[in-house]
């Protein structure tokens, strides 16, 4: 297979101006140096992402999303790196062949996963598969939806594992999670859900039993090289470009919710995979919806994780709507009491604060006055994480109207919790931040600092770092300061856009470096600027080292070891004062 070089991709890329390539699909203004739009990585209002002629790179100011013209096409397309480089050497009238290979390192992984899930689907399709139809139709799963959703059939012949012996090695079999070491299957009688990366690279399965009363109702694949179920979410992949008018996504509980209420036209529906709701889950959907809506499960376990996840959402500027169900989940929802109901559903949800007022009222008598008095003590604690002022003045009125009490005496209750919250989450910063989080934040900036200075004035800063920095403990960023010195010795000059390029297909630098990149620091510096960066970094360093060997020191017992940990640290510090 051809490989294709730096300078081939570097070519391309000159031949493409990075303004015309953004002015493909969003309108450009100049302001300054610069081009200005909308950034249509995120609901953009105010024209954040700007467009540097002379660096030949875009980058948004709000949602921090930047690259070159490979990484905008691969965004604006939904297509890989590799493809974008593609799609742009085609208009040249080149193909560039190799580079699919080259971007992606699991493509024979998705092949594997792939043939197990078109060997699952002709199962269904077979003799073998009546009874599981059976029930599938039971349960109002269309012919249509089992082919749009690749739903699939386990049986107990034990017959994928020798399918896939066929082509590819038992090894594979088991690092993915289709077979034992024994050559027999990991799924048996189960109905097979296929589950698909943010990209829609089938990684794994959910298996749901349908003939017995197995204890375990659903069995995913377990965490693989391509399967980590805390960084997906199922159906975001069909999900993604089908937001529905009011560009919001919806969040259910479990995999026949997503496909139920699909069959009802409503297809902007993602799950977590059998967890709880993650950080990392939020901010997968904050890069293309600004709205949250929430639809757990009707039960109290249902409500409990809205809660949990209200939580998370808390510091997360996202608008968030709640949708409460009178049925076990969506599932059961749509089944009983049909479409009309449920869109009706999912076009009014409840703002946060109603349905905390909700909540809140659950467990109270509303016709005993002390209670009424701790419920609207509650509610107007809660009241004071809402940040739309409307929302505030709304819910006051409300309570003024439903209880009677003047809107002057809840009013005053507000201001007097808004200002105490606002004293205690101070409070609460400056506890949290002891010397070693200090330490960690300080040696974190200079390191990030040093790694921007280093990629925008290379010729200065590049080699008097390779000569002065002992060691840089965060491993993904010493992997950036070597590749940056790298590129530099081998090149003679960093230019961004081409190094985007060279850095992409090594993913965890390349998360380093878009953050780096992104810092927007001021182009004059110091030389004593530089040095205080290094020193911060050695400092860590020899600070770490030294903790390190000193616990050594603790536990050895042999003299002779211990007065060699000991040589060392004398050494540290050392080098400590020769700076
Ligand atoms: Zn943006």
């Amino acid at each position: 297979m051809a490989y294709v070089d730096d300078a081939t991709i570097n070519a391309i890329r000159r031949r493409h101006p990075i303004k015309e390539i953004v002015e493909r699909y969003v309108t450009l203004t100049k302001k300054g140096n610069d081009y200005w739009g909308l950034c249509p990585f995120h609901p953009d209002n105010n024209a954040s992402m700007s467009v540097s002629t002379k660096l030949d790179m875009f980058q948004c100011f709000a949602c921090h999303k930047a690259g070159n013209i490979f990484n905008f096409i691969a965004d604006m397309e939904n297509i890989s790196y590799g493809e974008a480089i593609n799609l742009l050497a085609k208009e040249d009238g080149y193909y560039v062949s190799g580079l699919t290979k080259k971007q992606n390192p699991h493509a024979k992984d998705y092949e594997i996963m792939s043939l197990a899930g078109k060997f699952y689907q002709n199962n269904l399709n077979s003799a073998l598969g009546n009874n599981a139809i059976k029930y599938l139709e039971e349960r109002q799963i269309d012919r249509d939806t089992i082919k749009k959703f690749e739903i699939g059939l386990a049986t107990d012949k034990q017959a994928l594992t020798p399918f896939l012996l066929n082509k590819y090695d038992l090894n594979d079999l088991i690092e993915l999670g289709l077979s034992n070491d024994n050559s027999s299957d990991i799924f048996n009688n189960r109905i097979m859900i296929p589950i698909h990366d943010l990209n829609g690279n089938p990684i794994g399965f959910g298996g749901r039993i349908y003939q017995t009363r197995d204890s375990s109702k659903y069995v995913n694949t377990k965490a693989t090289r391509i399967f980590d179920k805390s960084k997906i979410l199922y159906n975001y992949h069909r999900a993604h470009n089908k937001l529905n008018k009011d560009n919001s996504i919806i969040i259910m509980e479990g995999y026949f919710d997503v496909i139920r209420a699909s069959t009802v036209g409503v297809n902007n529906c993602v799950a977590p995979m059998g967890t709880s709701l993650t950080k990392k889950h939020i901010q997968i959907l904050k890069k293309i919806t600004n709205n949250i809506i929430l639809c757990f499960d009707g039960d109290k376990a249902g409500r409990d994780a809205t809660v949990r996840a209200l939580e998370l959402l808390e510091d997360e500027s996202v608008n968030v709507g709640i949708i409460r169900l009178e049925e076990k989940d969506p599932d059961e929802f749509i089944i009983k009491r049909g479409k009309e109901e449920f869109l009706k559903k999912i076009n009014n949800p409840l703002s946060v604060i109603e349905f905390k007022m909700n909540l809140l009222k659950e467990d109270k008598n509303l016709n005993d006055t002390k209670e009424v008095s701790n419920y609207l003590d509650e509610i107007i604690r809660e009241l004071v994480k809402e940040k739309d002022s409307f929302m505030v003045t709304l819910t006051l009125k409300k309570l003024e109207r439903r209880f009677d009490v003047d809107y002057k005496i809840l009013e005053d209750r507000y201001n007097k919790y808004k200002k105490s919250n606002k004293k205690d989450s101070l409070s609460n910063n400056l506890k949290v931040n002891n010397t070693k989080k200090k330490l960690l934040n300080k040696y974190g900036q200079a390191t990030n600092n040093l790694l921007y200075y280093m990629t925008v004035s290379p010729h200065e800063i590049i080699d008097y770092a390779e000569k002065h920095v002992i060691m840089i403990m965060d491993s993904k960023k010493r992997r950036l300061f070597n590749e940056l010195i790298y590129y530099y010795h081998k090149y003679g000059t960093i230019i961004i856009a081409d190094l985007i390029s060279y850095l992409n297909t090594k993913t965890d630098v390349y998360d380093v470096f878009n953050e780096i990149i992104n810092m927007n620091l001021k182009k004059e510096y110091t030389k004593e600027e530089i040095d205080d960066y290094i020193k911060c970094v050695n400092d860590y360093y020899k600070i770490n080292k030294t903790d390190k060997l000193k616990l050594e020191l603790n536990t050895e017992t042999d003299p002779m070891k211990q007065a060699k940990i000991l040589m060392e640290i004398m050494k540290i510090r050392g080098v400590n004062n020769n700076d």
